[in-house]
Order: structure tokens, then C-alpha cells, then sequence
């Protein structure tokens, strides 16, 4: 029987049909088991559960995020994992939007829960369903505190410059129209992290990061605080995605709810979810489109072009934001794995005294790694983002105040 150490915490990332989770021990990183149910609400669902190197695929019928949890539950107990009588530290809940009220680790009791919903309306794919995950959780473990962790926290105070919209002050103010920011745990885990390897305080870096997975951004951030970062009132700004836009003219939606007759909902369908390269290849998965790209195929080949396009256009933004910069950090699903991206990414930039050195970008490695040359005056560094560990080392910091 495996026991879990009392202090753990379990890390919980609901989506809409689906509910991501780790029990980890903060203090040891020691992970004792992850996984994400899939396709909760539809005909089968999916749990993909990993404990003690090993992997199990489960096809069952989730009808609700309670039947996930309790689902997982039951697997953890297989694995002699017994969450009911842990003594877990914490619940640690990624919340997508904090809107202008939370900025701040937060214990999650009756009056933040409904401060989360009331701010559904700015980000209605995202906090309803984090606030499923945390009914369910809290319902099968009602006397561990539950903690929100919200990914617009890190960008809370960015400079009035870059959060503000240049649109009608009234209404912007009315609707809370402003650029909130997201990924905002991993820009602030990943940018201590590089600090950390650099042998430098935080507060004496200025770096640029850029947080390349499913969904993308980049943040710049100077002595341990963002000046910008390219999502947001909402997810969807900045850099091309998977199958999200970025940014596109706001235009383009009058145009096709006049001439194509297309509704509100359709537009944000197409924004969200057929778009960014997925949209313009066919393929969000990064590994396939490089492939079709080695292979010739000119529709994959202009949707990586359009994707390299558009992280120049911000890394020289913010190279000129950010004045005097030391370290160009990637991270996340492409960022760590895909060295061809960093490569192009940064190709020809030496004069801006950007030099990556190609064999040590080639090296493959969990760790925090250096990737410029020795004669580069930017240190490109690789540094793997650990979003469940931050959350969780968060949570339990609040909890033990
Ligand atoms: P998210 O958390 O936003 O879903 P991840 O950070 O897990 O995303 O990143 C997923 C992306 O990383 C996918 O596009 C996947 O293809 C890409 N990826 C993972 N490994 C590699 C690799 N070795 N080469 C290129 N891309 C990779």
C-alpha cells in the first residue's frame, strides 16, 4: 500500500468535457499519480491515469465532472492511493479568469465561489466549468481546503499602457474590457526558474518567454514583474494556436456575421476551435505539421511560416519594450520539445545579439538548459514548465499561513 504523505496536494484543471489531475507532494515534487478524463458529458468517455510509471487507459461513461472525480478516486484507491484518508494539504484548482478581483492565491468558500461565477460572463468557456471541478471535488472531499490559483493573477498590475484597449473608456470600463492575460502560473514559474538557472535574483532579469503548447503566448517581463504579454481580455489574442486565431482583425467578425450570416456563436467557434494552425492545414499538432512541412506540403509549410511570423512580430516588440534584454526563455509542449521552432524562431538574429548554438539545441533534457552560444549577448535558455507543481506549491503556501 502506497502511502501519501500527509502535505499533499491534489491539482485539479477542469475543462468543459474534460477534468485534468495530480496528486503531487510540493515539498518532494514527488508525483504520485496524473492523468485527464476526457469527453466527460458525451457518449464514452476516456480516462488516460498514470501511477508508479504506469499507464492505464480507461473507456467508461462520465456523465458529470462528479462521476470523473469519483471515477479517479476509485483508480487512485487501485493504486493503494487513498484520497479519503489522506491528509491532503489542499485542493489546488487552476481557475482561468480572476478577472479585476482575484490576483491572489484564494481559498475557495461560498462568497468566492460566486464572485468566480459572476465572472463567467468574461470567460464563459473557461470558469464554468473550473467551478464544476470545484463542486465535484469539494462534495467528495469536503475538509480539505480548496484553492484557487488563477491564470490571470501573475499579469494583474501590467502597465496601464499595455492593459488598456483603445476603445470607448466608458464601455470598457462598464465591461471590464481589458487585457487580463492567461498562462499567467507558468510565465511566473518558468521566468523564476530561468532566473534561478541563470544564478540571478528575478528581480535583476529581464526576459522574454514564450509559453508554446496547444494554446500559445508570450510575456514580457522585466526584474520578476510582465510589461506584456500577448493574450488578452480573452485567449485568443496574440500568438497563432493549435486552432486558435490570435490576433486577426476585428473586423474580419463584421464581415462574417454581414456577408456570410454568420452568428455570433459560429464566429467564436471558428475563432476558437478551427482556426490558428488547425485552420490553415488541417493539423494542430505540431509534430505532424513539421513532418508535412519536411514533406513539401505547401499548406502546412504557410501555416508554419504564418506561426513563425507572427513570434517574430512579438519578440521584437518586445525586445524594444523591454529595453536591454537578457534571456529569451521557451517553454511548454513546443517550446521544450520542437528545436526546430527555437531554431527558426531565431534565426538571423545575430546583429540583435540572438545566437543559438545547434548542438546544444538539439539536447533533449527535462531540465533547465542553455541553448545560445558562449559569444550570444542574449542567454536563449529552454526552461520545461511544471504548471501543477506551481499550483500546488501556491496552494499550500496560502493554507500553511
Ligand atoms: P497544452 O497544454 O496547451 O495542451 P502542450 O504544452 O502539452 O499543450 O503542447 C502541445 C503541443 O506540443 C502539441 O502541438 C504537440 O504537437 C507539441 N509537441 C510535443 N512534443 C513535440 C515534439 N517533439 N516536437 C514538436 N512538437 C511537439
Amino acid at each position: 500500500m502506497t502511502e501519501i504523505a500527509p502535505g499533499a496536494v491534489l491539482v485539479i484543471n477542469a475543462g468543459s468535457s474534460s477534468l485534468k489531475y495530480q496528486l503531487v507532494d510540493p515539498r518532494t515534487e514527488h508525483v504520485y499519480a496524473d492523468g485527464l478524463a476526457e469527453r466527460i458529458g458525451e457518449d464514452a468517455s476516456r480516462i488516460k491515469h498514470v501511477a508508479g510509471g504506469n499507464e492505464r487507459t480507461v473507456d467508461t461513461v462520465l456523465p458529470d465532472h462528479r462521476a470523473a472525480i469519483e471515477h479517479v478516486t476509485g483508480l487512485l484507491r487501485e493504486d493503494g492511493l487513498d484520497l479519503e484518508s489522506a491528509e491532503l494539504a489542499a485542493v489546488g484548482h487552476r481557475v482561468v479568469h480572476g478577472g479585476r478581483s482575484f490576483f491572489a492565491p484564494t481559498v475557495i468558500d461560498e462568497r468566492v465561489r460566486s464572485e468566480i461565477a459572476r465572472l463567467a460572463p468574461l470567460a464563459p468557456l473557461h470558469n464554468p466549468p473550473n467551478l464544476i471541478g470545484v463542486e465535484a471535488v469539494s462534495s467528495l472531499l469536503p475538509d480539505v481546503p480548496a484553492v484557487a490559483i488563477f491564470d490571470t493573477a501573475f499579469f494583474h498590475d501590467l502597465p496601464e499602457e499595455s492593459a488598456t484597449y483603445a476603445l470607448d473608456a466608458d464601455v470598457a470600463r462598464e465591461y471590464a474590457i481589458r487585457r487580463y492575460g492567461f498562462h499567467g502560473t507558468s510565465h511566473q514559474y518558468v521566468s523564476a526558474k530561468a532566473a534561478e538557472f541563470l544564478g540571478r535574483p528575478v528581480s535583476e532579469v529581464n526576459q522574454i518567454v514564450m509559453h508554446l503548447g496547444n494554446g500559445a503566448s508570450m510575456s514580457a517581463v522585466r526584474e520578476g514583474r510582465p510589461i506584456d504579454t500577448s493574450m488578452g481580455m480573452t485567449p485568443l489574442e496574440g500568438l497563432v494556436m493549435g486552432t486558435r486565431t490570435g490576433d486577426i482583425d476585428p473586423g474580419i467578425a463584421f464581415q462574417l456575421a454581414r456577408v456570410a450570416g454568420m452568428s455570433i456563436d459560429e464566429i467564436d467557434h471558428l475563432y476558437n476551435k478551427r482556426s490558428g494552425l488547425k485552420g490553415l492545414c488541417g493539423d494542430n499538432d505540431f509534430r505532424s505539421v513539421l513532418e508535412r512541412v519536411d514533406d513539401g506540403d505547401e499548406a502546412a509549410t504557410l501555416a508554419y511560416k504564418v506561426y513563425l511570423h507572427r513570434l517574430r512580430h512579438y519578440l521584437g516588440a518586445y525586445m524594444i519594450e523591454l529595453g536591454p534584454v537578457d534571456a529569451i526563455v521557451f517553454t511548454a509542449g513546443v517550446g521544450e520539445n520542437a528545436a526546430r521552432v527555437r531554431a527558426d524562431a531565431l534565426a538571423h538574429l545575430q546583429t540583435y545579439g540572438i545566437e543559438i548554438d545547434p548542438e546544444l539545441n538539439a539536447v533533449r533534457s527535462p531540465e533547465p538548459r542553455r541553448i545560445s552560444t558562449r559569444s550570444s549577448r542574449i542567454e536563449v535558455l529552454v526552461v520545461p514548465t511544471n504548471e501543477e507543481l506551481a499550483i500546488a506549491r501556491q496552494a499550500v503556501a496560502l493554507v500553511a499561513e
